[in-house]
């Protein structure tokens, strides 16, 4: 079957959110914030040591900060709800719609200027660009689609490994894979290697076994045949809702001059996988863009 899902940029899907919130029979896309200002990093350093404390990752510090930030999350009102009640409605959402208001957070509250740091592969060049967030791609959705139509049904060679309540323990041929909710991501320990943050990933996919509804956790997929996994994480990764991690510029190192005289540059892309993690998400801002706000100051004698 066709996919339904559409890739667009962050700045032409607007602020909608990706998937939505489904409430009655519909998805509400919508979302909004109130602005970030100083006084809210008291709040933001009171949720690292909360988070730190009790070994939580960096997806349940991203929960702490929209739960604090966001004034309306699909049908849901924030007003009159707690930070627990807010990030219990946060991370029952899908990964792609968390993922697609933090950077827009990060956009309000610093600007979509993001620095990249990478060897230029055409030139060599190795000086900061200055990526653009509005234009990271997001995969959508549309508002005419029903929630179903971002699901798909994987017929795997060996199976997932399962224990059935009446037939004791057997391979799972059949997988139903719908975009993961936030909470598979927001409940992998702080330590925890990439086995486990992938297995979890993977877990909070699966919705259904051989068209039973399931549960499962990343534990339960550790004797999942290598094969299976592979075809899994395509599966997932072809499906996935969400903003592309990546953000790119154009090199435009200087290598000498057009016929014209004008400078000439290297055309060359270079791209950079985005890390979402408050730092350094939250954390830095182009030189470039930090020294435009410089201005000498004229000294008379
Ligand atoms: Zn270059």
């Amino acid at each position: 079957m066709e996919s339904k899902i559409v890739r667009s940029t962050l700045v032409e899907l607007g602020r909608n959110l990706p998937f939505g919130i489904e409430a009655g029979g519909k998805r509400d896309r919508s979302f909004s914030f109130k602005e970030w200002h100083y006084r809210d990093e008291t709040f933001v350093d009171e949720a690292r040591m909360r988070c730190a404390k009790a070994d939580l990752n960096d997806a349940r510090f991203a929960s702490e900060l929209l739960a604090h930030f966001v004034t309306k999350w699909g049908p849901f009102d924030f007003g009159p709800l707690t930070q627990e009640e807010r990030i219990v409605r946060l991370e029952a959402s899908k990964v792609g719609d968390i993922l697609t208001a933090w950077i827009w957070l990060r956009i309000d509250a610093l600007g979509p200027e993001m620095p990249i740091r990478v060897i230029c592969p055409a030139c060599g060049s190795g000086i900061e660009r200055v990526g653009d967030l509005h234009v990271v791609d997001v995969m959508y959705l549309p508002p005419d689609c029903s929630s179903k139509e971002a699901s798909i049904v994987v017929n795997l060679p060996n199976g997932v490994p399962w224990v059935h309540k009446q037939k004791g323990p057997f391979m799972a041929r059949k997988v139903l894979l719908e975009p993961a909710a936030w909470m598979g991501l927001a409940s992998i320990r702080g330590g925890a290697g990439i086995e486990e943050r992938i297995g979890a990933g993977l877990a909070a996919s699966i919705r259904a076994l051989d068209d039973e509804p399931v549960s499962l956790t990343g534990q339960a997929l550790a004797s999942l045949p290598k094969r299976d996994l592979m075809i899994l994480t395509h599966a997932l990764a072809e499906r996935a809702i969400g903003p592309i991690l990546e953000i790119h510029a154009e090199c435009g190192a200087v290598q000498g001059k057009n016929p014209d005289g004008s400078p000439k540059t290297c055309p060359q892309v270079v791209r950079q996988l985005l890390t979402w993690s408050h730092n350094p998400f939250f954390m830095e801002l182009p030189s470039s863009v930090i020294s435009q706000a410089f201005e000498t100051v004229a000294v008379n004698s």
